[in-house]
């Protein structure tokens, strides 16, 4: 696969995300999103799959997500505005065992509304262990996408923990189990933010999907 970016726009990618990128707020229904006023890019995946991290990864951050972990922030949609620019947006984690049914109903649903009811979301991230590949519970997110008719790009996080033949062999699989997936974007980013792997690449996905001139 040739490389989508050139060397120039993933220098103009990372500029863009060393500027200042703020928590906004957390919403615990509709009513409570802030305008759809700038562009967003929202991160959804099973709990544990490395999304805090990745946010903080893409941000050049420590600490910025790790509010969306502490209990009773994890059924919040969070926003975080880069630069007044664009907002990152945190769907709640799905798959969490340990809540209860009515609970994890409850969030799914707000992140279900705000994927139907965004007319400002740009594109969805849907995040995949590289260890893992994708689990039943992954094709209820990607049908959600694809009646919702948002884009959606597969992101495979902790590649570190895989050798490179195997990265390369998950996301030839992946690809090939999304081929038919309406408003999946054929090219999936293998990750890691602990080795920083795909992160520029990841940075200049978004500033693309948002629009923004690099
Ligand atoms: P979240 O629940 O999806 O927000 O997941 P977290 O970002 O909290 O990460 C879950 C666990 O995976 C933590 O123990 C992280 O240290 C670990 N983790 C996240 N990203 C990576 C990565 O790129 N490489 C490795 N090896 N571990 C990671």
């Amino acid at each position: 696969m040739s490389e989508p970016f050139t060397p120039d726009e993933l220098e103009a990618a990372r500029k863009l995300f060393a500027r200042e990128t703020k928590f906004m707020m957390g919403a615990v229904n509709m009513a409570g999103l802030p305008d759809s006023d700038l562009p967003e890019v929202a991160f959804a995946g099973r709990s544990n799959v490395g999304k805090s991290s990745l946010i903080n990864a893409v941000t050049g951050r420590t600490h910025l997500a790790r509010a969306s972990n502490e209990p009773g922030r994890t059924r919040e949609v969070n926003f975080f505005v880069l630069d007044e620019r664009l907002r990152l947006v945190d769907l709640p984690g799905y798959g969490f065992a340990r809540a209860a049914k009515g609970e994890v109903k409850k969030f799914q649903n707000l992140g279900r509304d705000y994927l139907r009811g965004r007319p400002n979301l740009k594109r969805a991230y849907l995040l995949i262990d590289a260890r893992h590949g994708l689990k039943p519970v992954d094709g209820e997110a990607m049908d959600a996408f694809d009646t919702a008719a948002v884009s959606y790009q597969i992101v495979l996080t902790k590649a570190d923990k895989l050798k490179a033949a195997e990265v390369a062999a998950v996301t030839e699989k992946t690809l090939k189990q999304i081929a038919k997936r309406p408003a999946a974007f054929p090219r999936v980013l293998a990750t890691s933010s602990e080795k920083g792997t795909g992160i520029p690449d990841l940075r200049a996905e978004i500033a693309a999907a948002c629009e923004i001139a690099l």
